[in-house]
């Protein structure tokens, strides 16, 4: 007879209570499915042992077909099999046409900004053909695992922005899965490889696939990694090495830009399969077909492959100099650079990136399946499988966050790149004397002004207890928590008041204004110092001039004669003349000047006010 099992207190009772959960890496390219068994964590093969599921999904008469057979039908039915559905899901018409990519579909603009593919299925949202891809994924979960998915952990690029992270997640819900939570993909794939490896330092993660570029970097301690920093391009990949290679292609065999969508399309198959090819062999044959019998014959060899791709690898290596940059560290600090992705197949891409980090890309996991790896982990983790504590994921916010200040400044609460979840609060006070409320502006952005930043939101906390000008202590805390919502509060500490708003920060930016404001504020600093010195100067000068306007209404007549008067007026005058104009040296000497001038009227002043307070009173009490 069998012993009776007992847990230990705290840990899981039943094996039948794992509860089954699965990572998806939903590629551009190809989508994988992952999970936990027996402790280890693997991608799973559908019936004819693929793991890799291209992305693609072709709508027939007979219905919906996805992965291989789709790809294998694209040439010859382009219009009706779609491809990369990743790069189009939560934009706008717009933004695809921005894209610049050649696009053999024919699209629909409906009403509700979302464009819709016409294929013989009906007219389709990206979010729709994602679902295709999903249901296939979790239905090949539920076979091999023998059960339902208690939620699915989905892969997103780090700069997927609010629309398309929610358009992925409404393509889950349209499969019937319940998304535990969206995870950046090279998050995912140092989650793969900081459990499997446990050396400390610092790494660097570079994610070529075959629509984005991710590069990130991460510091590992004791099994628990940070992320430093992340950077990098969603619209660079290994289509883009097809595309040059079709290109050549084209000019070799003297293909018009005007062939037909078929010719095109077979055109890229071949291109990608020649670029594949090239990362085993030094040159590969290549067969053309132009349409109507006719076909091209030629050949691509290595050197001349590097030098096409040459120009998209440096754009990666400028994002990986950036990102370090960013990070306040050298490229050399890396100890390890691990290669995600199926493009980093690709020699020159490994040779581009060792002379970088100095060091040979690790490339033990395999590069394709890493991300769907680190995201089963993470999905067994949220499935309540594992103890608490056990990986610590981190992110960062994009851009810094902070609030406006008086002269139009920004005061930077939770620098850029600041791992999240993160609070971080800072005491303000008022400006005025008995000012009972004040506006909070929540700005996003490294430069200095107001004007040059993006507005997050407003609010107003009121209810301050009237008192002089800078005694009222207002603390306000900035949370970011772990899916990248921010919650700014403002607390006024003596009465209890508080005011809060809630917005979310990072994801209504393109990765193309995040760079143009990041690049901005590197060409500007020199201007925003200038700007920031003269706007500190102008509100010190104002706030002195204001004090002193009210206390000359107050008492100027019986504290002052004439002559003195007319001195503390004339300083007064002057400083307001100077604040009024743009160098923060003279403010400042003005501003001195009015304050030595006012000495003995602040003193009378003083003195006087000692005299009222004591009226009325014995002086013993004083004492
Ligand atoms: P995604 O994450 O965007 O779906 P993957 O990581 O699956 O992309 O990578 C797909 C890309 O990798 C495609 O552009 C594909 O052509 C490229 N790729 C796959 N194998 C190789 C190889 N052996 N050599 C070069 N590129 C490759
Ligand atoms: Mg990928």
């Amino acid at each position: 007879m069998a012993l009776l099992q007992i847990s230990e207190p705290g840990q899981t009772a039943a094996p039948h209570q794992h509860r089954l959960a699965a990572g998806i890496d939903l590629g551009t390219t190809n989508s994988l499915v992952a999970t936990m068994r027996s402790g280890v964590a693997d991608t799973l093969p559908d019936a004819q042992g693929r793991h890799l599921l291209p992305s693609v999904v072709r709508y027939t008469d007979d219905g919906v077909v996805v992965g291989e057979e789709a790809k294998a039908a694209a040439a010859d039915d382009p219009l009706n099999t779609v491809a990369s559905a990743k790069r189009l899901i939560g934009r706008g018409l717009d933004d695809i046409k921005r894209l610049g990519a050649r696009l053999p579909y024919e699209f629909v603009q409906t009403d509700t900004a979302v464009p819709r593919i016409r294929t013989r299925g009906g007219d389709l949202s990206p979010v729709e053909v994602s679902a295709e891809i999903l249901k296939v994924l979790a239905a090949r979960a539920r076979t091999v695992l023998g059960g339902d998915l208690s939620g699915v952990v989905i892969t997103v690029p780090a700069y997927f922005d609010e629309a398309q992270r929610q358009a992925t997640k409404d393509a889950a819900r349209l499969a019937g899965l319940k998304v535990f939570r969206l995870l950046n993909e090279p998050t995912a794939a140092a989650v793969a490889y900081g459990l499997d490896k446990e050396a400390d330092g610092v790494h660097a993660v570079y994610d070529l696939g075959g629509g984005t570029f991710d590069i990130s970097i991460l510091r590992l301690r004791r099994g628990v990694f940070e992320v430093l920093a992340t950077g990098g391009d969603s619209a660079l990949g290994g289509d883009d090495l097809d595309r040059v290679v079709a290109r050549w292609i084209m000019e070799q065999a003297a293909i018009g830009d005007d062939a037909s969508h078929v010719v095109l399309r077979r055109l890229m198959r071949d291109a990608c399969a020649a670029k594949e090819a090239l990362s085993e062999s030094d040159r590969v044959p290549l067969r053309v077909s132009l349409g109507a019998g006719a076909c091209w014959e030629g050949e691509l060899d290595r050197s001349t492959f590097d030098a096409l791709v040459d120009p998209l690898i440096a754009k990666t290596i400028a994002a990986c100099r950036r990102c370090f940059r960013d990070a306040g560290l050298g490229p050399e600090a890396v100890k390890d650079v691990v290669m995600v992705g199926g493009s980093t197949r690709v020699p020159r891409v490994r040779e581009r990136v060792g002379d970088l980090f100095g060091t040979t890309p690790l490339v033990d996991l395999d590069p394709d399946r890493v991300v769907a790896i680190g995201a089963a982990l993470q999905a067994d983790l949220l499935a309540g499988n594992k103890g608490a504590g056990e990986v610590l994921l981190l992110d960062v916010i994009p851009l810094s966050l902070g609030v406006e200040t008086m002269g139009g400044l920004v005061e930077k609460i939770v620098p850029r790149n600041t791992t999240i979840p993160v609070a971080r609060a800072q005491e303000f006070t008022t400006f005025k004397d008995g000012q009972t409320a004040m506006a909070i502006h929540v700005l996003q952005g490294e430069r200095d002004l107001v004007a040059d930043c993006r507005s997050l939101a407003r609010f107003e906390l009121r209810g301050i207890p009237p008192m002089v000008a800078g005694a009222a202590r207002i603390l306000v805390t900035f949370e970011v928590d772990a899916d990248g919502l921010l919650s700014v509060t403002a607390l006024e500490q003596s009465k209890g008041v508080k005011a809060q708003v809630e917005v979310k920060p990072s994801y209504g930016l393109t990765d193309a204004e995040i760079e143009t404001m990041l690049r901005d504020s590197m060409t500007h600093a020199g201007e925003d110092l200038h700007a920031r010195r003269l706007r500190e100067q102008q509100v010190e000068a104002r706030r002195s001039l204001e004090a002193l306007d009210a206390a000359l209404a107050s008492d100027g007549d019986r504290l002052l004669d004439a002559t003195e008067r007319a001195r503390v007026e004339k300083a007064l005058s002057h400083l307001e003349q100077i604040v009024a104009g743009d160098d923060p040296e003279a403010i400042k000497v003005a501003a001195a000047d009015l304050e030595k001038t006012c000495d003995f009227y602040v003193e009378r002043r003083m003195n006087r006010s000692i005299q009222n307070a004591m009226a009325g009173h014995k002086v013993e009490e004083f004492e």
